[in-house]
């Protein structure tokens, strides 16, 4: 056990170090998901209509693969399970491509909607399927609209059952539909320290969390927004930070679906400007997969074995939260 803690603590050591200051490495992250999947999406299109919807799904993806290849910048997809069983060689394609693969639930449920039960018997139905399709264990987890919320931490103990050795569902600001201001806003050790938990990138501003972490704050916002945000992030933070985006984000031509005008913005306002701002994202900051942003932080594969927890949760809390 001390040399548990001993080996843990210096990788936390190591991970904490400030990267060289002129390219800070940051996690990319894409939620792997149709345009009709979101929480927005529902309000006019139920899940029963999903399979009659026009997929978008393998021209958004293919529109950022290539983005991402020209500018030599390789991700982490969270893939839905719905979307591997039905777009198998896009899930290959990807893996193919470079790209680290991880697992954004099976039918897009949200955790504080679901049974434990429901929730362990539906993650590991993705997961398998995930990793039958790339033929190599996934890592990596995120729900659903960050759906992880105080109350829900029984997630994290399924998921370290399940063999995830990182967790990224925490996205710690005032929100509608997924608020958890009070979380930290760096890595922490949850389940009992046999997962870490990555949350979404924020700006503390005012004594507030405002996300800086991508999505809709980048394509809805001034690119400047989320440039002031990630380099407050580098400036404060000692980690890398997480940033997501969704491949309908780059669709410059979004189909229609029936909405109030406040989800209409909120679904489909700014996807054909959403290219050029991470380009000009790519350009300015330097991101990798969460596997090698955070290699220092969560170790090798042979590191990571589900017996051997991650120590120090508490000091990861001070240091980085
Ligand atoms: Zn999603």
């Amino acid at each position: 056990m001390g040399n548990d803690i001993a080996s843990a603590k210096s990788k936390l050591e190591v991970a904490l170090m400030p990267e060289p200051m002129d390219r800070p490495c940051h996690a990319l992250t894409v939620d792997l998901e149709d345009y009709f999947h979101t929480e927005t999406a529902a309000q006019g299109v139920s899940r029963a209509e999903w399979e009659t919807q026009p997929s978008r799904i393998e021209s958004s993806t293919s529109r950022l693969l290539d983005l991402l290849d020209r500018n030599a910048v390789h991700a982490t997809f969270f893939v839905l399970g719905w979307v591997a069983k039905r777009f198998p060689a896009l899930i290959e394609e990807i893996h193919q491509r470079g790209h680290e693969v991880g697992c954004h639930s099976l039918n897009h449920q949200l955790v504080c909607r679901i049974s434990p039960r429901e929730f362990h018997e539906t993650t590991r139905e993705a997961k398998d399927l995930i990793e039958s399709i790339i033929e190599e264990p996934i890592q990596g987890y995120r729900a659903p609209n960050f759906s992880i919320l105080p109350g829900y931490e029984w997630a994290f103990e399924t998921l370290a059952d399940l063999g995830f050795l990182y967790d990224s569902s925490v996205h710690p600001i005032r929100h509608p539909l997924y608020s958890n201001p009070d979380a930290p806003r760096g890595p922490y050790c949850v389940a009992g320290g046999r997962l870490m938990e990555l949350p979404i990138a924020t700006w503390r501003l005012a004594g507030h969390n405002l996300s800086a972490g991508g999505g809709a704050y980048l394509r809805l916002l001034p690119y400047q927004y989320i440039q002031r945000g990630l380099k407050a992030w580098e400036k404060h933070m000692q980690t890398p930070a997480m940033v997501y985006l969704h491949p309908w984000e780059l669709d410059p031509n979004p189909p229609r679906i029936p909405l109030s005008f406040k989800s209409t913005i909120r679904q489909t306002w700014g996807t054909s400007a959403m290219e050029a701002k991470l380009q000009r994202l790519f350009e300015q900051f330097h991101f990798a997969p969460v596997r090698d942003a955070y290699k220092s932080l969560l170790g090798d594969k042979e590191f990571l074995p589900r017996k051997t927890p991650f120590q120090l949760t508490e000091q990861v809390k001070q240091v980085a939260g």
